[in-house]
């Protein structure tokens, strides 16, 4: 349930309000304050609350709604109706993800290789106008013969590319006993497809500071995945970004997963939180990648995710999807246009001196 407070609602009221639903309907009262509304949100067993009766308790409330869905915190509404904004601290400065602000640029390999592929690779994509360098240092392999990550070797490799270049790091957890290390080096912290809904893993990361991408389950309806993230912001951790990285369907024989790009339509009336797209795991082909990528910034993405690699061709992961820089430096001017047709374009991310 939800209690929408008039503007210029005094503090001592907003105060006190919460704290008479809290003491006498025994939930956890969340204040969001928008520009325009302040909104209470009530978490907890709201079925026998008397909606008159706390519509009632003060002339200052506007509204009492009942927020049907099964996520609360991370529900449009509880946001006041608008979007958040996720502001990540990066050595380059602070870059904010969310539907009022420019599209974010994440590029890397699927995986670390080592420092010179790293580090040139990362040099590359921020020529290009990347915000972030991606790379993963602990694998989630179908195989277990399969390359795995160089692990935390990698991750002091993900630091010199992060030194040298003051890109943002995105990099993966798959085991809650990495948090520590992991979170020295990573801006952001991911979470993979194959970890959506490990429950005591979202509960780790949800309960610490680093901002978090939350990928989609390859088979995760899109209340899983909110209810994925609902974990984390219950947990206490608010900077979310959602990740669409496409989905198993009936026909796998062309391209790797289908990328339902429908998300970002859905989730603006669903939930405040920033959505990404990832069209390299998406299609797994290099070739379906920029066709993609357009059609996501067309469709209203605020950020993307584009695995790069300096030679796909020996790649130890994902090469068949993978860009060259040479492409993904195409690709971007290609994304420029419609980023700026689409008026979420900032031409400060190519004005960044390139190392
Ligand atoms: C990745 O980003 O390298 C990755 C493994 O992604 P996903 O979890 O979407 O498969
Ligand atoms: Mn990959």
């Amino acid at each position: 349930m939800i209690v929408v407070l008039k503007s210029g609602t005094p503090i001592d009221e907003i105060t006190r309000v919460s704290e008479e639903l809290r003491e006498t309907w025994g939930v956890t009262v969340e204040k969001s304050v928008g520009e325009h509304k302040v909104v209470l949100g009530l978490i907890g067993d709201t079925a026998t609350l008397d909606k008159m009766q706390i519509q009632n308790s003060s002339p200052w409330i506007e509204q009492v709604l009942r927020v049907e869905k099964p996520f609360k915190r991370v529900s449009r509404e509880f946001h006041h109706g608008e979007a958040s904004e996720v502001v990540v601290s990066t050595p380059n400065g602070p870059i904010s993800f969310g539907e009022h602000h420019p599209i974010v640029l994440t590029a890397g390999p699927c995986s670390v290789e080592g420092e010179e592929m790293i580090v040139e690779t990362a040099k590359r994509v921020k020529a290009a106008g990347a915000h972030f360098l991606r790379g993963g240092a602990y694998k989630p392999r179908s195989s277990p013969y399969a390359f795995q990550g160089y692990g935390e070797s990698a991750l002091d490799l993900l630091a010199a590319a992060r030194e040298a270049t003051g890109l943002g790091i995105i990099t993966e957890l798959m085991d809650a006993a990495d948090l520590p290390v992991l979170a020295r080096t990573a801006d952001i912290i991911q979470i993979g497809a194959r970890n959506m809904q490990n429950f005591s893993l979202l509960k780790k990361v949800g309960a610490q500071d680093k901002p978090v991408l939350l990928k989609r389950g390859m088979s995760a309806t899109i209340d899983e995945w909110l209810m994925a993230a609902e974990y984390l912001l219950a947990a206490g951790n608010p900077n979310v970004i959602l990740c669409e990285r496409g989905i198993r369907t009936f026909d796998a024989k062309y391209a790797r997963n289908t990328l339902d790009l429908s998300v970002i339509p859905v989730l603006r009336t669903l939930t405040h939180l920033p959505i990404m797209i990832d069209p390299s795991h998406g299609t797994g082909k290099s070739e379906y990648v920029p066709p993609m990528a357009l059609a996501a910034i067309a469709a209203g993405t605020d950020a993307l995710m584009i695995e790069v690699h300096p030679n796909p061709a020996k790649a130890l992961s994902d090469g068949p999807q993978s860009l060259t820089p040479e492409k993904f430096d195409r690709l971007v001017q290609e994304m420029s246009v419609l980023g700026k047709v689409v008026g979420r374009w900032s031409e400060e991310r190519t004005l960044v001196a390139s190392v």
